[in-house]
């Protein structure tokens, strides 16, 4: 297939784990069109959650979702694999109701939930509901989530590049530039970064440099449309150049 995307490239810059910190407040004042993954029943959630939208931000909901191991980083509102049909609808709508200004969630952590189809029915029938998305986080090769979002006619996405599961400048700025290929390749791209103070220092330096690039920083429900539009009008469209390492699916 040969079409230019070198021009318009689209990528969405997501940053998970926001609620905890008064240092998250760095990321939101940022004046870039970031996403905010923001952890519900957190001390700071609520109000971050708030300000982005007000600055027309897309905000999402990160939720917490039962993982192969270390599950002591989940947080409140975990929902796990020994739960009830409505103890878990029941865990998630609370997560929905406290964080009401999301279009759409993503998965915190997740490696054992996200590959298991009944949670992740559980959620679609939820999510379709309230006319919510789902971005894979992908933290496990393994993951259901697009196989059952299709079923249940909810939108999915998928994570392309973690940022920063490498907290040094050169890993992040690396990983920056594998964004940057992957979405002139397909049209678009996105990454999941964290709010660390490396990962700030790199986006300030390189969020500039996009215009000459001829990529555009956009909210990540915006490639919704695009991802669908892809998947139709190109069905030779070659995935395997894609170098995919270990920490592509670790925990974060
Ligand atoms: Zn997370």
């Amino acid at each position: 297939m040969s079409v230019n995307v070198a021009y318009g490239a689209k990528i969405a810059i997501v940053i998970d784990d926001i609620g905890y910190k008064t240092s998250d407040k760095q990321l939101l004042d940022m004046d870039a069109q970031l996403t905010y993954a923001v952890l519900p029943h957190t001390p700071l959630g609520f109000q971050y959650a708030q300000q982005a939208t007000r600055n027309s931000r897309d905000v999402i909901i990160h939720l917490p979702m039962q993982a192969n191991k270390d599950n002591r980083l989940l947080g409140k509102g975990a929902l796990t694999h020994d739960m009830s049909k409505r103890q878990y609808q029941k865990t998630l709508l609370a997560a929905l109701e406290d964080i009401p200004f999301a279009v759409g969630v993503n998965n915190h952590m997740g490696s054992l939930l996200t590959r298991q189809e009944q949670p992740m029915a559980w959620t679609m029938e939820l999510l379709r509901q309230h006319n919510m998305f789902f971005l894979d986080s992908k933290t496990t090769k393994n993951s259901k989530v697009e196989q059952v979002a299709t079923r249940y006619g909810v939108g999915s996405l998928e994570r392309n590049v973690f940022l920063d599961h490498n907290r040094s400048h050169a890993a992040i700025e690396w990983q920056f530039k594998r964004l940057i290929n992957v979405a002139k390749r397909d049209g678009s791209a996105i990454a999941i970064g964290h709010p660390y103070r490396e990962t700030i220092e790199v986006l300030s330096r390189r969020l500039v440099e996009l215009d000459k690039l001829g990529v555009e920083l956009v909210p990540l429900s915006q490639l919704l449309d695009q991802e669908t539009h892809l998947v139709e009008t190109s069905d030779d469209r070659d995935t395997s150049t894609e170098q995919v390492s270990a920490s592509d699916f670790a925990p974060q």
